[in-house]
């Protein structure tokens, strides 16, 4: 099924404050890129008493644009969705500037013992895939750790124009936050749904059944509009949240029948299945399969065929 994705915001302008509802504006960062889109979008909620929603990457021209459209107001809280390298950062900056609170999950998870397996070579009969691969892959922010940690369902912040609250949406991260606004049925979406592709789900913090999880939680809010990081607005949440977990549900399927055909490698499958797909994109393809395979396994659908852990570069086969 194909997601009804929302008008291209590729002309929006960058380290502008553009408004975008009475009480919502939105300042885009200059960090275009596979993962990010246009650029990184931060929410200012509020007239004179804001909270900004992901601060964004460290980047010159994204603080000065933030700090010009916060003169003369009162930042009273900073919320972070997740600590990837284009959303928090900047927060270290705007705390200190404004003493305001963080709200967040938590910090990134850290996975001790977890050894990357290395898939740069099956990149190098193409050298398209390989030459920016480190701009690709989303760095993580470790500095990042909230003052105010927030638990699903929490208020985060009210104020005399709105009220914040914690919906925990685990599934591109293990500490990813969305956040819903009374005023409008609003719902900040982070990177949990964006606006203009889907999600990368990328193991080990990354869990595929999480974020399906989620998903359905947040197919059950029917929230009135959401604003996702990157992207436009999402102004017909229902039919779009339901495409866009039906294309992974279908993705789901598209590897379990590739198994079945005896496509045993997570690298073949993506040959396959992602072959309309940017070469450049394989390598997080790769992850994104790997994640569903990881699902897969756990489910009791496909087993390893060592019987070991599901691995980016194990070979699997129909339980
Ligand atoms: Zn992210």
């Amino acid at each position: 099924m194909a997601i009804p994705f929302v008008p291209r915001i590729d002309d929006a302008p960058y380290a502008v404050a553009e408004p975008m509802t009475p009480l919502i504006q939105r300042v885009i960062a200059q960090n275009p890129s596979k993962f990010s889109y246009h650029g990184t979008g931060t929410y200012i909620v509020g007239t004179q008493n804001v909270v900004v929603i992901d601060p964004g990457p460290t980047l010159n021209s994204h603080r000065d644009a933030l700090a010009a459209a916060l003169k003369g107001r009162k930042v009273v809280g900073i919320v972070v969705t997740h600590c990837h390298s284009d959303h928090s950062p900047l927060t270290a900056w705007l705390h200190e500037e404004t003493q305001a609170p963080r709200f967040a999950i938590g910090p990134h998870q850290v996975y001790e013992g977890f050894v990357e397996e290395d898939d740069h070579d099956l990149s190098e009969d193409d050298p398209s895939e390989k030459k920016d691969e480190d701009e690709e892959r989303e760095t993580i922010d470790l500095a990042f750790a909230p003052d105010n940690p927030v638990r699903d369902g929490e208020t985060i912040i009210s104020t005399n124009e709105f009220t914040l609250t914690a919906v925990a949406t685990p599934g591109h991260t293990s500490n990813h936050l969305a956040i819903a606004m009374d005023v409008d049925r609003a719902l900040f979406t982070g990177d949990h749904v964006m606006g203009w592709s889907t999600t990368v789900v990328s193991p080990p913090d990354g869990d595929m059944r999480a974020y399906i999880d989620s998903m359905h939680k947040v197919i059950g809010r029917h929230d009135s509009i959401l604003w996702p990081t990157h992207g436009g607005p999402v102004t017909d949440p229902d039919t779009f949240l339901a495409a866009y977990l039906a294309h992974r549900l279908e993705r789901e399927q598209q590897i379990i029948h590739q198994i079945a055909q005896g496509n045993s490698t997570i690298p073949g499958i993506v040959k396959v299945l992602y072959a309309s797909v940017d070469k450049k994109l394989h390598r997080p393809a790769r992850r994104s399969v790997w994640s569903h395979l990881r699902k897969l396994v756990d489910d009791g659908v496909v087993v390893t065929v060592d019987g070991a852990a599901p691995r980016l570069l194990g070979e699997y086969a129909l339980a």
